[in-house]
Parts: C-alpha cells; sequence; structure tokens
C-alpha cells in the first residue's frame, strides 16, 4: 500500500491535529492554522473545514500546509510519526535523505512556537470566554424581581477583561502579545482548569462557587 492510503487509512485529521499541539474542543473544533483565527472555526474530524476561511481537505492536506511540506513528504512525515508501515520504491538513502529533509523543514523554529503559543492562547481565552457566558446565563435573574446572584455579577465582570486579552492576542503587536503570554499563561491554564470543573458539574453547589471565585481571582489579579 502507497504511503497516502496507508495514512489515509490510519489516522484522522483530528488526530494529526492532536499530534501537531492543535486542541480540538468538544465540538471538534481547533482555531484555524490558516488565518487569524479568533474563535475556533476549523471542524477537524476524518477532514478539515475551516467555516472562517474555507480551507478544506484530508489529512495529508493538513500537514502539508501546516508543515509547508509536498504532499510525499506529509504522507511520509505522518506515517514516521504515527508508526505507520508504507512502501516506498525508491532507494534506502534516498529514503533516508528525504527524512532528513522533512524534519529539518518540520524543526519548530521560535517564531513558529511563538506562532504556536499564540494559537493556543486564543483557543483557551475563547473557550473560557464561552464557559463564562454560559455561567452567567445560569446564574441570570429570572424575573425582574429578582435579586442579582453575585456569581452573575462577578462573571459578567470577567467577560471584558477575556474580550481585552483576546484583543491583543488577536490583533496587537508582536511585543504587546509576547508581553501578555508571558504574563498569564500559566494563571490562565489553572484558571481553565478550575472553570471546566465547574462547567462538567449539574448545578453548582457552595463550595464550587467559593472555587469560581478563588479562580476569578486568579485572573482578576493578574489583569490590573
Ligand atoms: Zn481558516
Amino acid at each position: 500500500m502507497n504511503v497516502f492510503d496507508s495514512v489515509k487509512q490510519s489516522v484522522t485529521t483530528k488526530q494529526a491535529a492532536e499530534q501537531y499541539g492543535f486542541k480540538p474542543n468538544h465540538s471538534n473544533l481547533i482555531c484555524c492554522p490558516f488565518h487569524r483565527d479568533r474563535t475556533p472555526s476549523m471542524k477537524v474530524d476524518e477532514r478539515y473545514f475551516c467555516f472562517g476561511c474555507g480551507a478544506t481537505g484530508d489529512v495529508i492536506d493538513f500537514v502539508s500546509e501546516v508543515f509547508h511540506l509536498n504532499c510525499t513528504e506529509a504522507g511520509i512525515k505522518l506515517a514516521e510519526d504515527f508508526g505507520i508501515p508504507y512502501e516506498y520504491h525508491g532507494s534506502i538513502s534516498k529514503r533516508k535523505m528525504l527524512k532528513k529533509k522533512i524534519y529539518q523543514q518540520t524543526e519548530i523554529s521560535e517564531e513558529e512556537k511563538f506562532k504556536k503559543r499564540l494559537v493556543k492562547a486564543i483557543q483557551v481565552c475563547s473557550d473560557y470566554r464561552s464557559m463564562l457566558m454560559e455561567l452567567q446565563k445560569r446564574f441570570s435573574p429570572k424575573t425582574i424581581n429578582d435579586e442579582w446572584d453575585e456569581r452573575f455579577v462577578y462573571v459578567g465582570m470577567k467577560i471584558p477583561y477575556l474580550e481585552y486579552y483576546l484583543d491583543i492576542l488577536t490583533f496587537g503587536n508582536q511585543e504587546e502579545q509576547k508581553e501578555l503570554l508571558n504574563d498569564k499563561e500559566e494563571e490562565w491554564e489553572k484558571f481553565g482548569r478550575d472553570l471546566k470543573r465547574y462547567m462538567s458539574g449539574n448545578g453548582i453547589g457552595q463550595d464550587a462557587t467559593h472555587d469560581i471565585t478563588t479562580g476569578c481571582e486568579g485572573i482578576k489579579g493578574c489583569v490590573r
């Protein structure tokens, strides 16, 4: 079986995306690597499709575009990275040289590492914003006479901060983006873990409320 068929039968675009640092959310969406994507708009499953820029293709196309490889090189990279056996009709030394070329080309430069961090941060902040909005809805007053739940107020206060981060991450200059990433990345990760935990519960009890406040204090502290 040639390398294209071997790879296409064994690896989905979603698996390749995960392997190369894109984290699909619960709807199998990632931030599109081919346009400046503020909210995850690329669907990855067997193939990929971006609702933002229309980019589409199979797993070979995806890896080829991400790493700037031709189709054969992308196929070989996938086969090697996923341990998939494939037929190669050239000499051993030619194959060796090709593999070397692929790995040299895909070695991540500093610039690319930064871009990856940026894409990840945009995705993380977008996810938080969605989660906060959902929590806000959950705790919103149901009638005009209801008192405002303090969680509703608190969560509502956090959304503009995330909007502000997203603006910098999406439209800021590189210096501002680097500064923001260096300052906030770790706190965002912790905040996200907490938020996900609260979201997965059916309801939010007293303890979780306390945790949310603590979690949000983390992000609040880092805003000012
Ligand atoms: Zn796109």
